[in-house]
């Protein structure tokens, strides 16, 4: 039910209330009569504000939003948002990617926070008549990407259509084994 509908609907509701209230056995038949328009105009207004609407989620924010079936109120988008709050749970505060940490971990492996996160990347695709194919390294920048995309329109036997595909993907915990306790590296400690 959007504002306007939630507006009008509660006017025509109130008015029925009102009618009520003035109900008494020297009503006359004029006024039944505007009352009978009343009520089957607030039904009307009911019945738009009822089938407009049918709710696909059991969220009172996105009642109408996509579905997640594994959510316990069925709404994808809260859902994503759980999921993102326990993620950052286990992981801790984000790594500001800008400073280095004082102690840099060293593993042959590296650390989660060295690789950018979410990880994103641009596809330069072609229309190569039938579909739409890769035609060239997927890049890290989006800029060398569109630059990449420029160069190929210039070229002699340039293919008729090109895009730029964002590929976004996203890290997921998926369960956690022991507590993860920060701990203090000693200087000259080795791991
Ligand atoms: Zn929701």
């Amino acid at each position: 039910m959007n504002h306007a509908q939630l507006t009008a609907l509660g006017r025509a509701l109130r008015l029925l209330g009102e009618h009520g209230e003035a109900l008494g056995s020297d009503t006359p038949d004029a006024k039944l009569h505007e009352v009978k328009a009343d009520v089957r105009r607030a039904l009307e207004l009911l019945e738009e504000s009822v089938t407009a609407a049918k709710p696909t989620t059991r969220c009172p924010e996105h009642p109408n939003g996509p579905v997640d079936k594994g959510a316990p109120d069925l709404c994808l988008l809260c859902e994503t948002r759980r999921r993102a709050a326990r993620r950052d749970e286990f992981n801790g505060p984000a790594p500001n990617p800008q400073q280095p940490t004082e102690h840099p971990v060293q593993s042959r492996y590296g650390v989660r926070g060295d690789r950018p996160q979410p990880q994103q990347r641009w596809l330069p695709e072609l229309w190569n008549g039938q579909s739409w194919q890769l035609c060239g390294t997927p890049r890290r920048d989006r800029r060398e990407a569109e630059l990449f995309i420029a160069a190929q329109r210039r070229a002699p036997r340039a293919a008729m259509a090109y895009r730029l595909v964002h590929e976004f993907t996203d890290y997921e915990v998926l369960r956690v084994w022991g507590t993860p306790v920060r701990v203090d590296i000693e200087p000259m400690g080795n791991l």
